[in-house]
């Protein structure tokens, strides 16, 4: 398929009030003014160049709209990474390594410009970029989604610190806003980051997943899971064992399948 995420009006917005009462119209007139009050606070900015969003550019500057590729098919059934050949199930790593996870997919190659765009949705407090990567998420992924169908949206805990030093957690706030789109709760109450983790590009293997098995815990260790299904949200996917620890704790917890969708990748 070859649609792209393109500035459309702002239909969601809009089905939701549809009523042609007086209290209608006040209502809309309200939370016209308050967007634009917002707009003006916290200007919202294109994700790809961070220039300024016009009035009518919803979710990137026109310049820009077109410019970023999602990954191309055929795609692994099990990462989401694409392919060489069509006869092919699964990627090279994920034939020879068994996930716990279900499966999942990111939606960008992690480079060029998705890359640094990511980078200011971590670290510059870009946190509006959430619109766009989720209406992203939702418009190249939505057969996948909706094959997963997931109870309830997880994002990727971050340790406390973290979170005091950035002031929020970039997967969280991708969570919220697709789980806007996807008409789910979120959760952020399942999983406990219990310390800061090592950057893992310097580990090995075997360092890592050690690494990364005693970062995290369940938040209730005991208390069965109201959830079978849980999609875990995570602004880039790189090898999985992230993915794969969080799984591992939510099965455990009584989840049956746990599936992912990133960014990029
Ligand atoms: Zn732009
Ligand atoms: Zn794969």
């Amino acid at each position: 398929m070859n649609r792209t995420v393109k500035n459309r009006p702002h239909k969601g917005r809009k089905a939701g009030i549809v009523s042609n009462t007086n209290t209608g119209k006040w209502r809309k007139a309200a939370a016209k003014k308050a967007a634009g009050l917002l707009d003006w606070i916290y200007p919202r900015r294109c994700p790809v160049c961070d220039g300024l969003l016009g009035k009518k550019e919803q979710y990137l500057c026109r310049r820009c709209a077109g410019k970023l590729k999602p990954l191309e098919e055929p795609r692994c059934r099990k990462c989401g990474r694409p392919i060489h050949s069509w006869t092919e199930e699964y990627c090279g790593e994920c034939g020879k390594e068994r996930h716990v996870y279900d499966s999942g997919f990111p939606v960008y190659p992690y480079h060029g410009p998705v890359q640094a765009s990511l980078m200011r949705f971590k670290y510059s407090g870009r946190q509006e970029y959430a619109a766009f990567y989720a209406r992203a998420i939702k418009i190249y992924g939505g057969e996948r989604l909706r094959k997963m169908s997931p109870e309830v949206l997880v994002p990727v805990p971050v340790h406390k610190k973290k979170l005091q030093t950035r002031g929020y957690n970039q997967a969280e706030v991708l969570a919220r806003r697709l789980a806007r789109e996807m008409g789910l709760p979120v959760d952020t109450d399942l999983i406990t980051r219990k310390k800061n983790t090592l950057p893992q590009k310097e580990l090995s293997p075997e360092e890592r997943r050690k690494n990364l098995r005693d970062a995290f815990a369940l938040s209730h260790p005991g208390k069965k899971l109201r959830y079978r299904r849980i999609l875990l949200v995570d602004d880039i996917y790189t090898t999985g064992s992230t993915v794969d620890v969080l799984a591992a704790l939510l099965k455990e917890a009584g989840a049956e399948e746990v599936y992912f969708v990133a960014v990029a990748g």
